[in-house]
């Protein structure tokens, strides 16, 4: 039998909360569920807004969390040249464009366009600005302008002679229509990388064969599936879990300054009973995102 394995990946950005630890906890749940490995990857290509303290901090919380992973912790820094190699290869495949366009630019060109009147910008495809662009004035943009790499979403999927789609642990199929995804970025302006190519290629070399993340992370699946297609990657099955709310029922995030694991620690609560907690069917997170720590404790439970 292949050895199933999955992991937790998470981002330097900041420090983890409770939304974070229930996201790990049902990793190891699955691991410890289905006699799998469980592996640890921290993805930290975002020198903008990764630092290497939060990574330290995240290893602590979740030592202290009760999760345990196999192997050595790999770091998506230390492995640039992987992601490089799978972009060059989409681009002898000819099927990438460099975009020189700003945020604001596309974002005025999907308002300007006529089929979309009301369009939200930020969930709209790419409109395709740079695509045709001729070679010889594309060869000279890049000499002195900043671009991004775009993937021909259209022409990718005519050079694939087979549908694409994801299976989740019951074996539900979903195919991806592809041609909805719009042109998506696989090397970004700022980082010559981007998340989706980064992830594809390390689950790939990691053999994650079951990958389960939050519903966050749902509309990046078929993206995901796009690539390793294109790439010739294995395909693993993915499961969405739900993401945890706070009373007021709005999500857990480090954007909204959520309560953290760290804060928690220091404040003395105890891990047992926040593992059971998260743990228990249906739970949501009982305080408002930015509770303080302290009442949190007085209230969950101090270690003993
Ligand atoms: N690094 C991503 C995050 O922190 C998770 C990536 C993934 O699970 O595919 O949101």
């Amino acid at each position: 039998m292949p050895i199933k394995r999955t992991r937790f990946a998470p981002s330097p950005t900041g420090l983890m909360h409770v939304g974070n630890a229930f996201a790990a906890l049902q990793c190891q749940h699955w691991a410890l569920s289905n006699d799998a490995e469980l592996l640890l990857r921290i993805e930290d290509i975002d020198f903008t807004r990764c630092r290497p303290e939060y990574t330290q901090t995240i290893i602590e919380d979740l030592q202290w969390l009760g999760i345990t992973w196999h192997g050595k912790i790999r770091q998506q820094s230390q492995h640039l040249t992987c992601y490089q190699q799978a972009l060059s290869k989409l681009q002898q495949l000819e099927l990438i464009y460099p975009c020189f366009c700003t945020r604001s630019q596309i974002q005025q060109e999907i308002k300007s366009m006529a089929s979309a009147p009301h369009s939200d910008d930020m969930h709209d495809p790419y409109p395709g600005i740079c695509r045709n662009i001729p070679i010889i004035k594309r060869q000279q943009r890049m000499q002195h302008e900043a671009f991004a790499w775009r993937l021909d979403v259209k022409k990718a999927c005519q050079t694939l002679h087979q549908s694409i789609y994801w299976l989740d642990e019951q074996g539900n199929q979903y195919h991806v229509q592809a041609e909805t995804l719009g042109d998506i970025v696989v090397a970004r302006k700022d980082i010559a990388i981007s998340y989706h190519l980064a992830v594809i290629v390390d689950d790939a070399l990691q053999g994650i064969s079951h990958i389960i993340r939050g519903e966050d992370l749902r509309s990046s699946t078929p993206i995901h599936r796009l690539l390793q297609t294109l790439l010739g990657l294995p395909a693993p099955t993915y499961q969405h879990h739900r993401l945890m709310m706070d009373s007021h029922g709005n999500r857990l995030a480090k954007r909204n300054q959520s309560t953290t694991l760290k804060s928690l620690r220091e404040a003395g609560m105890s891990p047992q009973i926040l593992r059971n907690f998260l743990m228990s069917k249906d739970a949501t997170w009982p305080f408002a995102y930015d509770s303080s720590a302290s009442a949190i404790v007085q209230q969950l439970g101090r270690r003993t």
